[in-house]
């Protein structure tokens, strides 16, 4: 099936800045670059569950779909661009809920009989390859769900909003609220409760659109941030451990990623820390999720 995304960002992009695409390399991903056009014949599958929809018209102009319908019932604009799609599939643009800006493929390659060196696990980052390639994929908004390089990530969504590298938008996750120990080299450690609300607070000023939580996190420190982070009206998720799925509920957690990957049974907060820990390196020797 030939998809055809309706990407609103690129639409916009391609008729209000062609000029500063010209020079920066987006202009190669924009195949329609008139202000006014028309897909026709094409099957549309608007994703509200209704069956898909044959031969139908999509009318777009700047950037807006004007209509969308029965081609025989279509008010083509005097001027549009005619584009017979026959066979192509029209479908919204993918939201991505998952969407790291990095790679995780080394892992197994820095755990060593079992254990990782210091000063942990790091992972490389991919600010280049990752939004071309989730675009190339149709996902025109996504969350990056975790931050290892956050002013990297931040440098990423404002060149793509300023239209000078290709990509979704960006809800950019703050970098991972993580108790200790932490096997990885890029994550904080949370020392508490204050430090905690020290972090949400900290990147909420420097553009950070959501937050997640990690596996060492404890009861504590997950509460606290989960009230700051609704204080500056933004969501928090979690890839949780040390706290319980249901706990995490309890405190008002807006998503869970993952699992069910926490431990069942109501041991201390201590005592399930170190499990995740040890969990983490586990994972390591195999496929991963972060
Ligand atoms: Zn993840």
């Amino acid at each position: 099936m030939r998809l055809l995304f309706l990407i609103a960002s690129l639409l916009l992009a391609a008729i209000t800045v062609a000029q500063t695409q010209k020079a920066s390399g987006v202009a190669d991903f924009i195949s329609i670059d008139t202000p006014v056009f028309v897909l026709e014949h094409v099957r549309v599958i608007d994703g509200t569950g209704t069956p898909a929809k044959e031969d139908q018209a999509v009318v777009i102009a700047n950037g807006k779909i004007q209509f969308i319908g029965p081609e025989e019932s279509a008010q083509i604009p005097p001027g549009a661009q005619r584009m017979g799609r026959s066979g192509y599939t029209v479908i919204p643009g993918l939201v991505g809920m998952h969407d790291h800006l990095y790679y995780t493929d080394s892992y197994s390659l820095q755990v060593v009989d079992g254990k990782v060196g210091e000063p942990g696990l790091f992972i490389a980052e991919i600010p280049y390859t990752a939004p071309r390639l989730y675009l190339a994929a149709g996902v025109t908004t996504m969350r990056t769900t975790g931050s290892l390089e956050t002013y990297t990530d931040l440098k990423v969504k404002s060149r793509i909003e300023a239209n000078l590298m290709p990509g979704p938008s960006i809800d950019a996750t703050a970098p991972y609220l993580e108790g200790a120990p932490t096997r990885f080299a890029q994550m904080h450690e949370l020392t508490g409760p204050d430090d905690a609300k020290r972090m949400v607070d900290y990147w909420a000023a420097e553009g950070m659109t959501s937050y997640k939580a990690y596996m060492n996190i404890t009861r504590e420190e997950l509460g606290v941030a989960i009230r700051q982070a609704h204080a500056h009206k933004l969501k928090l998720t979690g890839h949780l451990c040390s706290v319980t799925w249901p706990e995490a509920v309890a405190l008002g957690i807006d998503d869970l990623e993952h699992g069910p990957v926490f431990l069942p049974t109501p041991n201390s907060s201590r005592t399930r820390s170190r499990t995740c820990a040890q969990q983490v390196v586990a994972e390591a020797a195999g496929p991963n999720r972060t």
